[in-house]
């Protein structure tokens, strides 16, 4: 296919932020594409090769600009100038080709094929010699490129497409084209897409319009596939109320998420970001060999690391440079152990699992594991009905320096890449602070004569920063539970306000509350410089002191933490 029809189709894509309108634009497009051009569903999403592929382009901006200098004959430095204006190497790219092409006649007509072809080839490359090889091969693209052609294909050589198009985009445009939007099939073409990981597949079998063939779609042991996901439970009351009685209770390990793949006497490992991590750790490779029965299988696990001198469990970010370095690992193996914790089961010997209920599932691990603390084990699993046997197991997991428990519906499929409300987690809750108010503002309407909006501050020193700000989650009336109301918060604070300029109000910091949020993040907008991402007033704590209120210092504390949460694997 002409590449130029691709770029067009980036540029209709993009000329929106609608939703649908984006998924009737892309609906359209794969309706006009044929069966061998199944690979243009790579580049639609910005990619070479299916999702589970390690293979990408992982050019820098420093190539594009020589390309892009070589490209068009512009000064490597007037590229980089326009960069620093612009903001945007792929727009540079158009601008600079656009001047090029006034100048010039126009050379060759670029196909997807020779795109990909020449993509393709960048990721194999290796050693001496490489970086005026791929120059060439990027070069000799945007030479025949349009202007258009080349602020895409810039793009996706530096790997940020910008069209706003995600997976679930493309399984919408596929429902439409195909499906004749028939809602009782998206979760058929999910399923298609989380057992292959690859979008091309799919849209070979789907563009033919007969579900039953799509449903034919199995994991393949050897393909990393993406992990389940947990949801938060609030409580075990919670817990027992989404999952049923009896309900299963397991160890929630602070480790890293390991998918474990073999087939044909051949071990793979995959973290949950599909990164295959099995020639860093040997001796697990070795543990399944030894420990688990089966000609192939796909298990889910966490692997957790321990000290080697004392045994005790140790926690993630102890672990995460196994993950990362690729030399040494001998030594690295002796220093930093895992311990594999296997918790699930997706196929075994050739046939897939993910349907089956989770207690044979569980009852399969048991069959086909040997337990060998410290080395590999099947998590420590426990099936109740008693809310007391689940907290004396939390309190334990606890103790044996997990982070948590989480807690699993006996009769429940495993769904690959999906966040579920039939396996949740229950740890430590740790993002709570304590502040105080400082501002506000009175509300309109329906809220009128009351103050609407509460402004928090932390403290630094004997100074009160603010941090964020509170107007959700505020009740209008009284409850049992809850005495956070507009009208008592109104009532507590209106003799303490100290500045008013129209709706905005400055309150002399007394009143302290507990709060709950999602995140922390840096913002110029408030004078701590951080800000509290969808915090909520939970607690009046009108017995503790100012002093006793979070600092500046341990709120950076936690960010810190939950950076650490970001990068984490497990
Ligand atoms: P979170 O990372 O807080 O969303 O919690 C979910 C993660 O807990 C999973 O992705 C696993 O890596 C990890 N985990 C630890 N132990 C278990 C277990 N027994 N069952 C399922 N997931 C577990």
């Amino acid at each position: 296919m002409n590449y130029k029809k691709l770029a067009e189709l980036y540029e209709e894509v993009s000329s929106t932020t609608k939703r649908l309108e984006k998924i009737d634009i892309l609906s359209k497009f794969l309706k006009s594409l044929k069966k061998e051009d199944s690979n243009i569903l790579y580049l639609i999403e910005g990619n070479i090769y299916p999702d589970y592929d390690e293979r990408k382009t992982g050019i820098s901006n420093q190539l594009a600009i020589k390309a892009i200098s070589k490209a068009t004959g512009t000064d490597s430095k007037k590229v980089v100038q326009e960069w620093k204006t612009v903001g945007d190497i792929g727009k540079v790219a158009e601008k600079l080709t656009k001047q090029k092409k006034q100048s010039t006649l126009h050379s060759h007509i670029l196909t997807t094929e020779k795109v990909l072809e020449n993509l393709r080839k960048l990721p194999e490359l290796v050693g001496k010699g490489t970086v005026n090889k791929k120059l060439a091969l990027i070069t000799e693209l945007l030479t025949s490129a349009s202007p258009t052609e080349a602020l895409y294909l810039v793009r996706t050589l530096i790997g940020d497409l910008r069209i706003g198009v995600q997976e679930s985009t493309i399984k919408y445009g596929m429902l439409k084209a195909f499906f004749k939007n028939n809602k009782e099939y998206e979760d058929k073409i999910q399923r298609a897409i989380d057992n292959s990981n690859d979008l091309a597949i799919v849209f070979q079998i789907a563009r033919k319009g007969k579900i039953k063939e799509l449903e034919q779609i199995h994991l393949e042991v050897g393909k990393p596939i993406k992990a389940m996901l947990a949801q938060k439970a609030k409580d075990i009351e919670d817990a027992f109320k989404k999952l049923g009685k009896p309900m299963a209770i397991e160890y929630k390990y602070d480790g890293f998420r390991l998918l474990i793949h073999k087939a044909n006497n051949k071990i793979s490992l995959f973290t949950r970001s599909l990164e295959n991590v099995t020639k860093q750790f040997p001796e697990v490779e070795e543990y399944i060999k030894k420990f688990i029965k089966g000609d192939s299988f796909i298990l889910d696990s966490e692997a957790v690391g321990y000290d080697k001198k004392t045994k005790n469990y140790t926690d993630f970010q102890k672990i995460s440079q196994r993950i990362r370095r690729k030399y040494h690992i001998e030594k690295l193996q002796k220093d930093l152990p895992v311990e594999i914790n296997v918790f699930d089961v997706l196929s075994y010997n050739g046939k897939s699992q993910i349907d089956v209920p989770f207690k044979k599932r569980r009852k399969l691990i048991e069959k086909i594991l040997t337990n060998h603390p410290y080395k590999l084990i099947s998590s420590k699993h426990k099936i109740t009905s008693s809310k007391k046997e689940v907290e004396e197991f939390y309190k334990k997991a606890l103790k044996d320096k997990q982070e948590g428990i989480m807690m699993k519906n006996l009769e429940a499929e495993y769904k690959p890449g999906r966040r579920v409300g039939h396996m949740l987690k229950l740890k430590p809750e740790t993002n709570e602070l304590d502040l105080v108010i400082t501002g506000g503002e009175w509300g309109a309407g329906k809220r009128a004569g009351w103050i609407s909006s509460f402004i928090l501050s932390c403290r630094k020193g004997n100074k009160y920063l603010e941090i964020g700000k509170v107007g959700t989650g505020i009740l209008e009336k009284e409850t049992e539970n809850s005495k956070i109301t507009f009208g008592n918060l109104t009532k507590l604070l209106k003799p303490l306000i100290i500045e008013e300029k129209g709706k905005s109000i400055k309150i002399k910091p007394k009143i302290v509350v507990t709060i709950t949020y999602q995140d922390l993040q840096k913002s110029p907008n408030y004078e701590s410089k951080w800000a509290l991402r969808f915090p909520r007033i939970t607690l009046l704590r009108e017995d503790k002191p100012l002093s006793e209120i979070a600092t500046l210092d341990e709120i950076e504390d936690d960010f810190k933490n939950s950076k650490h949460q970001n990068y984490r694997y497990g």
